[in-house]
């Protein structure tokens, strides 16, 4: 290639040319645990500033600008190379090379080293050209800016959703054997027939189908049984076929469709975070009694409050993890802050009540119903409003 391309270019082309798929896979990889909106945005787990599979969904991709947006701790924007340096920082990870002397040396990730790490994943032909650090440009805010602009008026009209609709015959064609860990942890056969979760047995993954309120599949979850890929997310979108059954979860709530009749009934919905905590819900107290749901995240956002007011819902009830080690501590105010702000905006139109565990009967970062049916009901009787 000619030598009039600078190094600038260069990366900007490279940027340019990566699809939304490209993109997603490696967030796949980085244990984002991605989700794709009207294939013109990505959301991921934070893995800028948090280790795989953690971090709340506030880690945007946009497919205008070829950008990331972390909006909490990073509250920056920044491309896929300033990425990698991102997650390559994060975890310590560093380059070893033999220094002069026949030393073996470590040195910290730089933008050459991410350049190199993305020509390597995407097999993409690298350009003989030299780069030296000096040349290799970070992009300039005046740019950054310009960016963000276009962007902003793309994402003021993600307002409407349209989920994907897929065709789950093929779910039969994968076996229900017996979930041993999952059955110790006190969910039974039932409830794992009722949901139809299976098992995956190529990627040695439990199988969860995620459905709208109406039944119809919009997404596909799987979460590993291998614990070497563990360090990639726990759960991810499961791909069968080269189909990835990939869906935005924070327009859903798990176990809607399920619990639906019941909610109406009880005009009252527990809210949990993740999927299991349902399964165990319903395992314990029944699949007639089941009034709960998951964000699948640690988020309540308007979309899905307006979901359980559509059921008649009076009262919603935050069933979250317990994501602080003694009441009352630093992680507590923090974690009780989010709570503050889901009663804030919705208090006043729904009533909200909280679980807390206050007396330290759950572990750190348990759901609310890991600890058995006692434990939750205690919990669930002394539900109450943020201070
Ligand atoms: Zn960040």
């Amino acid at each position: 290639m000619s030598q009039e391309i600078n190094q600038k270019e260069y990366l900007e082309n490279i940027k340019n040319d990566l699809t939304l798929d490209q993109v997603f896979q490696l967030l796949v990889d980085l244990g984002g645990e991605p989700q794709t909106y009207n294939n013109s945005y990505i959301i991921s787990r934070t893995i800028c500033h948090n280790p795989p599979g953690q971090g709340s969904f506030k880690l945007y991709y946009y497919d205008n600008t070829k950008l990331f947006r972390c909006y909490t701790e990073c509250n920056d924007a920044f491309d896929i190379f300033q990425l990698i340096l991102k997650v390559k920082h994060l975890s310590k990870s560093g380059i070893t090379y033999w220094a002069k002397g026949g030393e073996l040396k470590t040195r910290p990730w730089d933008l050459p080293d991410a350049l190199t790490y993305i020509l390597t994943y995407y097999g993409i032909e690298a350009e003989n050209q030299n780069f030296s650090e000096e040349q290799l440009e970070l992009p300039d805010d005046k740019y950054i800016a310009e960016k963000l602009r276009k962007q902003s008026i793309k994402t003021n009209k993600e307002q409407s959703v349209s989920l994907k609709i897929y065709n789950g015959a093929f779910l039969k064609n994968f076996p229900q054997p017996r979930i041993l860990p999952w059955e110790r942890e006190g969910i039974t056969r039932e409830s794992i027939i009722s949901h139809n979760i299976r098992y995956d047995p190529i990627n040695q993954g439990i199988v969860i189908p995620h459905y709208d309120i109406n039944n119809q599949l919009i997404g596909i979850r799987e979460r590993t049984l291998i614990k070497e890929n563990e360090a990639r997310g726990k759960y991810r979108p499961v791909i069968i076929s080269g189909q990835m059954y990939n869906h935005p979860l924070t327009f859903n709530l798990y176990n809607i469709n399920w619990s639906k009749d019941n909610i109406r009934n009880m005009k009252k919905a527990i809210v949990f975070e993740g999927e299991k905590s349902c399964l165990l819900f319903s395992s314990f107290f029944g699949i007639d009694n089941d009034i709960s749901v998951a964000v699948c995240g640690s988020n309540l956002i308007n979309y899905q409050v307006e979901m359980l007011k559509s059921l008649g819902v009076e009262e919603i009830i935050i069933a979250f993890d317990r994501q602080y080690q003694e009441y009352g501590d630093k992680e507590y105010f923090k974690w009780e802050e989010k709570l503050i702000n889901i009663y804030k905006k919705y208090g006043s139109f729904i009533q909200i009540q909280f679980i807390l565990d206050t007396d330290h009967l759950l572990g750190y970062k348990d759901s609310p119903i890991d600890k058995g049916p006692e434990v939750f009901l205690e919990l669930f009787n002394n539900r109450k409003k943020p201070r």
